[in-house]
């Protein structure tokens, strides 16, 4: 149990109100406190609510986030063989890259360990999406993690309990708060669990645009500066890409439709958009993992000649999943028309990542359990000439939306 006479947290939440700056023994003591249960839900609240407004400076904000590294365990991935990477993504609508650049950058020579989250809200969680692959298990302990990761190259699985647990305590107080929404504090977050990763290098893909955390520009590149400062501060080398997030990535919003998707890029084919962001995600990673071009296979190539698909299957595999079982599938489709001809002008995200998420392919509560059948394709994007009629995205509910038809 951690000291809770050594910190004075209403005098920080004072400090931090009148627009002064908190000490570094002071954070330190907080958050080890905090994440002992030595310090109370309110003062935390309260000191939370200071920083929403006042903010931290970059000083504060390197401390902050290594106390709350320091809270738990950080892996050493230091006896691999293979440089690391890893890529973070601030969250979008019908983004399933994770699901191919691990792989494709596994193929192309180095090794991506990537613990992901679970989906809140109208943005879908990588997990989610791949535990609708019969049999894939993302709980892995950190010997697992490790196992999968020197056996196949890449891992994809769930952080484990040990790692920043600090966050884990502040991060669910912020969600009944009001105070996700501050650029240091989900600065802090984000990087607190990459570094505990162990990764040697990361790339974060900041997103923009209605569908995303971040709608402002200015907010995602200021939130970026944030990060990858606090990367190299910290030993990770640490780049980042603003990439556009107004339209859905693709064509697929769900979990078993995703899987799909990404496996139809793995395959070679799939949407324009979604190759276009991934391969220039994967030649950032393995440019910052210090792979020059013709180290190893072009990401280009990994892709058309089926090499990432294999390590995707060789992953699955080894988390336990049948990648030749058939993905679940909707037994219920409604295809939303066209009410006129002409050129689609816009496909808002965000609308279509709330359309998933009311179908049952997200969870208002972390607990909420998820529907991998549930889902929204769309049919046609921005820019494409369409018909009165033709059908321009079709909603896989779980169950049949319309019940009865009554007529006079
Ligand atoms: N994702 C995180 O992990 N933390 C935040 O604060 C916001 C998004």
């Amino acid at each position: 149990m951690a000291d809770q006479g050594a910190v004075d947290v209403g005098e920080m939440i004072r400090t931090k109100r009148d627009g002064g700056r908190l000490g570094d023994d002071q954070i330190r003591r907080l958050v080890a406190a905090y994440s002992h249960d030595g310090v109370p839900d309110e003062q935390m609240s309260a000191l939370l609510m200071a920083i929403y407004f006042r903010g931290l400076d970059q000083g504060e904000l390197r401390t902050w986030t290594a106390a709350m590294v320091a809270s738990g365990e950080r892996l050493d991935l230091s006896a691999l063989p293979l440089r690391t990477v890893d890529k973070h993504s601030t969250g979008g609508v019908g983004d399933k890259i994770s699901l191919i650049l691990a792989p494709l950058v596994a193929a192309c020579g180095a090794a991506v360990p990537q613990l992901s989250g679970r989906g809140l809200g109208h943005t879908g969680g990588t997990l989610d999406k791949l535990e609708s692959v019969p049999g894939f298990r993302a709980a892995l302990s950190p010997a697992q993690m490790l196992a999968v990761l020197r056996d196949v190259g890449c891992v994809i699985c769930a952080a484990g309990p040990g790692l920043a647990p600090a966050d884990r305590r502040m991060y669910a107080l912020r969600d009944v708060t009001g105070t996700v929404e501050s650029i240091p504090l989900i600065a802090s977050s984000i990087m607190s669990k990459k570094i505990a990763e162990g990764t040697g290098a990361l790339v974060l893909d900041v997103k923009v645009g209605s569908g995303a955390f971040m709608r402002e520009l200015g907010d995602a590149r200021r939130l970026a500066e944030r990060m990858v400062t606090l990367g190299s501060e910290h030993g990770v080398r640490t780049s980042a890409l603003l990439t556009r997030m107004d339209t859905p990535l693709g064509c697929a919003v769900g979990n078993a439709v995703e899987v799909e998707e990404a496996v139809a890029v793995l395959s070679g084919g799939g949407p324009a958009d979604l190759i276009e962001v991934t391969l220039a995600l994967a030649r950032e990673m393995l440019a910052l993992a210090g792979l020059a071009a013709g180290d190893g296979p072009d990401p280009g190539s990994a892709l058309a000649d089926g090499q990432a698909l294999d390590r995707f299957r060789a992953m699955v595999a080894a988390q336990g999943g049948d990648c030749d079982a058939p993905l679940p599938r909707a037994a219920h489709r409604e295809a939303i028309p066209a009410v006129s001809s002409g050129w689609l002008r816009a496909l808002d995200a965000r609308a279509v990542g709330n359309a998933a998420w009311l179908l049952g392919a997200g969870r208002a509560r972390k607990e909420d359990p998820v529907s991998h059948t549930a889902g929204v394709l769309c049919l046609a994007k921005p820019g494409d000439p369409v018909e009165t009629g033709q059908p321009l995205l079709e909603l896989r509910p779980p169950a049949p939306l319309v019940l009865e038809r009554i007529t006079a």
